[in-house]
């Protein structure tokens, strides 16, 4: 007996062949391989390498057909049996003339291990994908303008179903991409967008200019060699090489280089301090010479006070003498008024001189108040 069409059993299939054609273990294997090859290529190539997923056969729903009404006649010879879409890539049975997609035709041949017709069952010695199929085949499909494959995306492109290939790979910004590096979805015409924002696409190293993919970029910047680090001593850019070596020598001499510092600052001090000292020592000097004058003329003062004192006594005691040796009705007039102008001019003396001693008084007490004043 012979299976029965086994819709469900191909449909499963079919998505597990898409499913292990475009797994996320597959795609990532790729990626690597691609990365490592375009590693010295700009970002313009690696923008053409965002690639959507290896072409499965599109299956067009005669819902798609803009010109039914034109077709409608001989439509019935466009639709495979076994997928009940429009065929795509035709195949035919050389016994029964009926048209199948040549995906749909090799897949069921393999699945039943025999290749015998879906519609008439005949068993040929066809070729694996089928006979080729008529000119007039094509020529009908020809025919057809049907939607883009895209209109849920956004297309409102009517596109004949010759073109439609061409449509799709170089024409429509709706076509659905996947990024290669973080695999988000998104429109065609938003790849440029994408990879502008895309984290996980491959970075151009800032030393050496080489690009490497996200995975590697961080690992190659710790040994990029022509890499520059800085140094935190002396803040001068050395290579990762020579980094070590200076640092060895960098550190000491800038730890020589403070104690140095702090020496010349503690020498500084010192002479400041002895500087003060000096000058204390020319100011007590100056008040200890001042202390020997005052003194000075406070004796002089003191002999003329002497003096004086004893000049006013002997000007009183001598006419008191004459007095017990001469008699005073004796004296006569001239003497009497020599005695008196003797004793006028004693008495202007002494009060020239007493008048002096008031004023030099009053200029040591204005020095000693400025003195106090100055301590
Ligand atoms: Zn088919
Ligand atoms: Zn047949
Ligand atoms: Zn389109
Ligand atoms: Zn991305
Ligand atoms: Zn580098
Ligand atoms: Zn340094």
């Amino acid at each position: 007996m012979q299976e029965p069409f086994d819709l469900f059993g191909f449909q499963l299939n079919e998505q597990i062949y898409q499913y292990s054609d475009s797994s996320n273990d597959g795609l990532f294997q790729n990626n690597n391989q691609n990365i490592d090859a375009i590693s010295e290529q700009d970002n313009a190539l690696i923008l053409n390498q965002i690639e959507s997923p290896p072409p499965q056969k599109e299956d067009i729903d005669v819902v798609r057909i803009l010109n039914f009404e034109e077709v409608k006649v001989f439509i019935d010879e466009l639709i495979c049996p076994i997928c009940s879409y429009i065929l795509i890539d035709p195949r035919i049975c050389s016994d029964c003339s009926q048209g199948f997609c040549k995906q749909c035709l090799t897949q069921w041949f393999n699945k039943y291990h025999l290749k015998s017709c879906p519609c008439c069952r005949s068993i040929s010695n066809e070729p694996d994908d089928g006979s080729k199929a008529p000119k007039l085949l094509f020529k009908l499909l020809s025919k057809l303008k049907i939607s883009c494959k895209y209109q849920n995306n956004g297309c409102k492109q009517a596109i004949w179903y010759e073109s439609k290939e061409k449509h799709y790979e170089k024409e429509c910004e709706y076509k659905a991409i996947i990024c290669q590096y973080c695999f988000e979805i998104f429109l065609k015409m938003e790849s440029e967008t994408h990879f502008e924002k895309c984290q996980y696409k491959p970075k151009k190293c800032k030393w050496c200019s080489k690009s490497f993919s996200y995975y590697k970029h961080q690992k190659h910047q710790d040994d990029c060699s022509p890499r520059k680090l800085t140094c935190p001593i002396c803040v001068q850019e050395f290579s990762i090489k020579k980094m070590e070596g200076h640092i060895q020598f960098c550190f000491p001499k800038k730890q020589l280089k403070i104690i140095k510092n702090e020496l010349q600052e503690s020498i500084q001090e010192v002479q400041k301090a002895k500087q003060e000292i000096k000058e204390s020592i020319k100011e007590i000097l100056e008040i200890d010479m001042f202390i020997r004058k005052q003194k000075q003329k406070c004796q002089k003062k003191k002999q003329l006070d002497e003096i004086l004192n004893n000049e006013i006594i002997n000007s009183f005691e001598q006419p008191v003498c004459q007095q017990k040796d001469v008699d005073p009705q004796e004296l006569n007039q001239e003497q009497v008024d020599f005695q008196e102008h003797h004793l006028q001019q004693q008495i202007k003396d002494a009060s020239i001189q007493i008048q002096e001693f008031g004023e030099e008084q009053k200029i040591n007490n204005i020095c000693q108040e400025e003195a106090e004043f100055q301590n």
